[in-house]
């Protein structure tokens, strides 16, 4: 099938694509990598009687480290992230999880904000940007507000940004002191979106863990941040995560916290499954 006809406006400002948005409302889409919103027109889910193209707009695109703040344009496409130094050095995380997205041609397009925004609960950087506890920059008629990544995401593709705003960036805040991360995800083929992952980030004092943000993507709605886990391995030495007894609280921890829910091929008793298989993973490559 191919799109049902739309009009097309490239624009070069952050106030010009919300003026666009403020006329057009609802029957107004913003277009950036378009590598899921071309699919969805092609399939006529969404039929838009105007694209707003951000492709234009420089100032949403790059990143930068000033202070002790990381800021992702939400344009910046997933290839730059991967082969920044900035990212390499301040969020290592992040350039170890892109080859798990898609495949290099959609990599190439596609963008941090496409993918936040889109809500896709299989979707990696969602769930990163909640492990590393993100900050949403929103631009809307009323000027800029800023939301915690887990205030951001409420829904199957759905998250706290209103219909006539824009993401324009993702801010992070670099903490003293020894941060350390894990990412795996099950999937059928590499780049295919992944059946249960799990990303996650720790900060350590003299090898003492003071924070840790386990999230598990693919198993629900949204990105789910395994709250009892911060409790259950708070202040324990990073070398004893591999400790069965530690393990086996760890892992009903999570199992009784996260719901998971079936997806078109795997059920929600697998995904359960799985939930401490990877959690088991983690906490021993953490360990070594
Ligand atoms: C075959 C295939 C495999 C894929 N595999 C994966 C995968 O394994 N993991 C993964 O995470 N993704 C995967 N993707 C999706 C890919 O990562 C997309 O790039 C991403 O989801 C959307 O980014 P985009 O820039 O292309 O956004 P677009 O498709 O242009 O837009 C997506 C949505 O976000 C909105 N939007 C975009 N930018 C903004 C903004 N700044 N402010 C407000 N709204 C905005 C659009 O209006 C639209 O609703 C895959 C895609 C394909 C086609």
């Amino acid at each position: 099938m191919k799109a049902a006809a739309f009009n097309y406006q490239k624009v070069h400002s952050i106030q010009e694509a919300l003026a666009l948005l403020a006329d057009h409302g609802d029957n107004a889409k913003l277009i950036a990598g378009g590598q899921s919103l071309l699919p969805s027109l092609n399939m006529r889910l969404s039929n838009p009687e105007i694209l707003i193209d951000l492709q234009g707009v420089a100032e949403l695109k790059g990143i930068t480290f000033e202070g002790n703040i990381v800021r992702i344009g939400a344009m910046t496409t997933h290839t730059e992230i991967q082969h920044s130094s900035i990212i390499e050095k301040q969020l290592p995380l992040l350039t170890e999880v892109v080859p798990h997205i898609a495949h290099r041609a959609i990599r190439n397009l596609g963008t941090w904000g496409g993918s936040c925004v889109l809500g896709d609960p299989a979707a990696e950087w969602p769930a990163c940007a909640l492990a590393l506890d993100a900050v949403m920059v929103i631009a809307g008629p009323k000027g800029l507000r800023k939301v915690a990544a887990k205030d951001f995401f409420l829904d199957l593709y759905t998250t706290a940004l209103q219909a006539d705003e824009l993401l324009i960036a993702s801010e992070f805040t670099m903490t003293p002191g020894k941060r350390v991360h894990y990412f795996e995800e099950l999937s059928r083929r590499h780049g295919d979106y992944a059946v249960t992952g799990l990303v996650c980030s720790l900060q350590l004092e003299q090898n003492k863990i003071t924070q840790s943000r386990f999230v598990y993507f693919s198993v629900a709605s949204v990105p789910l941040l395994a709250h009892g886990l911060q409790s259950v391995l708070q202040n324990q030495l990073i070398g004893d995560l591999s400790n069965p007894p530690l393990i086996a609280q760890a892992q009903q921890s999570v199992q009784a916290e996260i719901q998971t829910l079936s997806d078109l091929t795997n059920s929600a008793e697998m995904k359960k499954h799985l939930l401490g298989v990877l959690l088991e993973r983690a906490m021993k490559k953490l360990a070594s």
